[in-house]
């Protein structure tokens, strides 16, 4: 067996540990995981990222708080993350994390190494569109199974049996916050043998190209939310300007030395 790699160097950011490692570390880590699990030695990683809605969340819902504090790896998703890192700490975050751009550099990865992905979660046609786009865009990716994020907890021991069977080393799941973690978290015991369990959200959207992704300027001053917020306001107010202060205020006090919340804490 491959031998599993090093955990990954954390810095508490808003109440979670989050690594500080980039894009680049992070798919090479993934990649590194992926082969010591095959064969079944050791549990799936689960990683989650984290960003502003992903931290006004801590707190409300037990399930969601269990799930981030059994995580492997939580990322930062967002760049308010990594900025509150470099401000408030000695221990900056290396860059920015979003996962609609992990999922390129792990897909560079998965080429180069034989990685197979499975595509769980969103609507039939979204998740269909947006795996066609993986192998348009990455020729030779293998892409060993799809299903769509519509099923009850009474489908889980099935979901999970078919993507087991399916070979799968990287399960990237797609269901929305906070159910994408719970899920992982509930269902990583029937995953034996998949290497990463990697939460997407909005992924599927951006791939099949229902979603644009905000202009570079935006992204590198932390804007994308509001890019985001302007191109679906009705959905996204509350989720953004109620969930942006809360995440700042966790961002402010749970930073560096801030207090710890939850077993995730330092
Ligand atoms: N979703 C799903 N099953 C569910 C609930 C949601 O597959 O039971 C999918 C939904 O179709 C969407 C994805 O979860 O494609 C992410 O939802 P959201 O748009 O909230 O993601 P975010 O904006 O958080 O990235």
């Amino acid at each position: 067996m491959t031998q599993k790699p090093a955990p990954l160097e954390t810095v508490h950011v808003g109440g979670f540990n989050t690594v500080r490692a980039d894009r680049t570390e992070l798919a090479k880590w993934m990649t590194a995981y992926c082969f010591a699990a095959r064969g079944g030695e050791i549990p799936p990683a689960i990683l989650f990222s984290s960003n502003g809605q992903g931290l006004a969340l801590q707190g409300k819902n037990a399930d969601y708080d269990a799930a981030m504090a059994a995580a492997d790896v939580i990322h930062a998703d967002g760049m308010p993350v990594v900025f509150a890192s470099r401000v408030l700490t000695k221990k900056g975050i290396r860059g920015r994390s979003a996962t609609t751009d992990l999922f390129h550099d792990v897909a560079r990865e998965a080429v180069a190494n034989g990685l197979k992905f499975y595509v769980l979660g969103a609507k039939e046609d979204q998740n269909q569109r947006a795996t066609e786009a993986m192998q348009r865009l990455y020729p030779g990716l293998q892409v060993v199974g799809r299903r769509n994020g519509y099923f009850g907890p009474d489908n889980d021991a099935e979901v999970c049996a078919n993507i087991v069977a399916s070979g799968a080393d990287v399960l990237w799941v797609a269901l929305g916050k906070p159910k994408q973690e719970i899920w992982c978290h509930r269902n990583r015991d029937r995953l034996t043998g998949i290497g990463c369990i990697k939460t997407c959200g909005g992924l599927y959207a951006f791939l099949a190209g229902d979603v644009a992704r905000a202009p570079d300027w935006m992204q590198s001053l932390g804007l994308e939310w509001l890019f985001r917020l302007l191109g679906d306001p009705k959905r996204l107010f509350k989720r953004y300007l109620v969930t942006n202060m809360q995440a700042l205020w966790m961002l402010a006090t749970q930073t560096g030395s801030g207090k710890p919340v939850g077993e995730n804490a330092i």
